[in-house]
Order: C-alpha cells, then sequence, then structure tokens
C-alpha cells in the first residue's frame, strides 16, 4: 500500500507530456520521473560500451546494472536527449527482461518518492497501463503525427542541430509504431485515463486542462 498520490502520463514522443509532468510536479510538490530516461540511459550505456542497441543480452545487463545510485546521476546527462539515444532506447524497450529489470525502479520512486514528497509525478508510455495501474489520476497525452515532428524539429534546432522535417517525421513514425506494436507494455491509454490532444494546445492550455482533472479526482487531497 502507498500513501503516495501518483500521477501517471503516458504519450508518445513529443506529445508535449514531458513539459505537462515537469510543472505538475513542480506546482503540486510532487516528485517527477521521466522514465524513458531510464531507456535512453539503457540505450546510451550500450552505445558508449560499444554495442548494438539490438544486442538484447547486453541490453539486459545494462538494464539490471542500474539502481538509483548509478542512474540518478545521469538524469541530466545531455546525451540523453541525442535521437541516436532516443532510437536506441525504443530498441532496448522491446526486451521483456529490460522492462522488468525497471519496473522496481520506477514502481518504488512512485510509492515513496524522494525528500518526502507527497505524491509523485511518472511520464513515459507505459505508467497508467503496468507501472502503477492503481494511480489515481492517469493522463494520456497526444498530438497529431505531424505536429509532434514539428515540435522536436525545432527542440532540435535550438539545440544548434541541423534536422530536415520529412527526416524527423520518418524516425517520428517508426519509432511510434515500434512503441505501439511490441508485444510487451505497448503505448496505448490506459482504460481510465483522461485523454488531452495537445495538437492544438499550447503548453500554458495543457497544463490548466489537466489540473481541472488531477483536481476532480476524489483521491485528490485539494492542496493545489
Ligand atoms: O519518452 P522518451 O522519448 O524519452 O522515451 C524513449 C523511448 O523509451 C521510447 O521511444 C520508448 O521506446 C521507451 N520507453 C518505454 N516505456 C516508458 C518510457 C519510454 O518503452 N515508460
Amino acid at each position: 500500500m502507498t500513501s503516495s498520490f501518483i500521477v501517471a502520463i503516458d504519450g508518445p514522443a513529443a506529445s508535449g507530456k514531458g513539459t505537462l509532468a515537469r510543472r505538475l510536479a513542480a506546482t503540486l510538490g510532487f516528485a517527477h520521473l521521466d522514465t524513458g530516461a531510464l531507456y535512453r540511459a539503457v540505450g546510451l550505456t550500450l552505445l558508449r560500451t560499444g554495442h548494438a542497441p539490438d544486442d538484447a543480452v547486453a541490453a539486459v545487463a545494462a538494464a539490471q546494472g542500474l539502481d538509483a545510485t548509478t542512474v540518478l546521476p545521469m538524469m541530466n546527462d545531455p546525451a540523453l536527449r541525442q535521437d541516436a539515444v532516443a532510437v536506441a532506447a525504443s530498441k532496448v524497450s522491446v526486451v521483456p527482461e529490460v522492462r522488468a529489470a525497471l519496473l522496481d525502479f520506477q514502481r518504488n520512486f512512485a510509492n515513496h518518492p524522494p525528500e518526502g514528497a507527497k505524491g509523485a509525478v511518472l511520464d513515459g508510455r507505459d505508467v497508467g497501463t503496468v507501472v502503477c495501474p492503481d494511480a489515481p489520476a492517469k493522463l494520456y497525452v497526444t498530438a497529431d503525427v505531424e505536429v509532434r515532428a514539428r515540435r522536436r524539429l525545432s527542440e532540435l534546432r535550438n539545440t544548434g542541430a541541423e534536422a530536415i522535417y520529412e527526416a524527423v517525421l520518418e524516425d517520428m513514425k517508426v519509432r511510434d509504431a515500434r512503441d505501439s506494436q511490441r508485444a510487451v507494455a505497448p503505448l496505448k491509454p490506459a482504460v481510465d485515463a483522461f485523454l488531452l490532444d495537445t495538437s492544438m494546445m499550447d503548453a500554458e492550455q495543457a497544463f490548466v486542462a489537466a489540473t481541472d482533472f488531477i483536481r476532480s479526482r476524489p483521491a485528490f487531497p485539494g492542496f493545489l
């Protein structure tokens, strides 16, 4: 049992879920875990040790080697944000033993958030469906793939990277397909998730809609 109030946010790449999750956590005073960063950390470990991202044996070993002491310092590594690492993450994430190895860390974070926080916001692909199926507030944040590709394009260009819209769009479609068609924990909304389509929304509108939903949950202690 847990007394932590868990907000589970899932959705495809560049849907706005990460920005939303960070802002909700800051506003609520909750801890935040970007679960995609765990998969990225596994992918980055493989790339740095010269393994192919689809080397399942190496991926399982890397995932099993991650714990709070090794993974938390990696979370802010700018290398995690590279597109090659995102692709590696989506390849390692199809391996069931990789997912299993990362599950306890995520559940423990959700149920016992660090620094005495009263709740946790986790964002990813399977938080509401697999990691925290009993979370009292689940959101599924999405947007049209073209809108998401344009958002990712401007993020990449803001970091000084050269990027072509068509290539970003194609990468996003491939990653969407791999994430939603895999056998274990595919990307999909939990049956009781609040669907938030941000195609026509800015970050502020998404935040207001999400906040209204969380406030409406019977278990929400009401301290926004
Ligand atoms: O969210 P982000 O783009 O950082 O995630 C990188 C990849 O990690 C995703 O494409 C997905 O394959 C994987 N992932 C996952 N389950 C999660 C979070 C991320 O499989 N809960």
